[in-house]
């Protein structure tokens, strides 16, 4: 299974491709913790990329894109999928994601999209930020976040509903129930719906091919 995983901050996305990664045996690669190592271990790459991330602004392209390239080069070289978390978050870096996905053999099957209000994904934020101490877990921060997946995020989201591959489920509730859910659309024998329109649509930005559990009914 290949998958990418797009929500506002706050919605839980870590967590949950966490568990997609280890339910379905793939890799998790999520780009904010990536680089989030970086900035601790005080890298050039993590200097490079401190300021914005504090900002809560977009760290630049090229960065973020040879990150996810050399963590995809490694999930094919172990023989496994992927759920990428947190990329692409501009229709920019969902061409590059399927470019780069492309040469290597592995684009994903579907994106799939968790859906939670403003407030609740503030509320969120802010009862985690105690516990965590992310920089940019302060509501100013977190406001700024959350208008840049508006204007410049959710566009990707509403592209690959356009090519019938979204999976968009109700990210509200506690973890396990997002869980349930999701588990329940990702394997659901209804994959055809998905992967038929996405076939049809070209240029197509995510490949309609899935694993033995996402295959049923898929043509190729
Ligand atoms: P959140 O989704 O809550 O913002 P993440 O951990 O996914 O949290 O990302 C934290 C920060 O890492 C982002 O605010 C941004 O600065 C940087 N970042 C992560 N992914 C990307 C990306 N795809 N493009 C640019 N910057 C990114």
């Amino acid at each position: 299974m290949r998958l990418v995983l797009i929500a506002p901050p706050g919605a839980g996305k870590g967590t949950q491709a966490a568990r997609i990664a280890a339910h379905f045996g793939v890799l998790h690669i999520a780009t904010g913790n990536l680089l989030r190592s970086h900035v601790q271990r005080g890298t050039p790459l993590g200097r490079a990329v401190r300021a914005s991330m504090d900002a809560g602004a977009l760290v630049p392209d090229r960065i973020v894109r040879d990150i996810v390239s050399e963590a995809m080069a490694g999930a094919k070289a172990a023989g496994v999928g992927y759920v990428l978390d947190g990329y692409p978050r501009t229709r920019a870096q969902a061409r590059a994601v399927h470019r780069t996905a492309a040469r290597i053999g592995m684009t994903a099957h579907a994106a799939l999209h968790l859906r939670v209000d403003d407030e609740e994904a503030v509320r969120r934020m802010l009862a985690r930020a105690a516990d965590e101490h992310r920089p940019d877990d302060t509501e100013p921060v977190i406001r700024r976040r959350l208008k840049l997946y508006h204007e410049v995020t959710r566009p990707v989201v509403d592209g690959y509903a356009a090519r019938g591959i979204l999976v968009s489920v109700d990210g509200t509730g506690t973890a396990d129930q997002v869980t349930a859910r999701v588990l329940e659309r990702l394997e659901e024998p209804a994959w055809p719906a998905i992967c038929i329109p996405a076939l049809l649509s070209r240029p197509a930005t995510l490949e309609p091919r899935a694993t033995p559990v996402l295959m049923t009914g898929c043509s190729t």
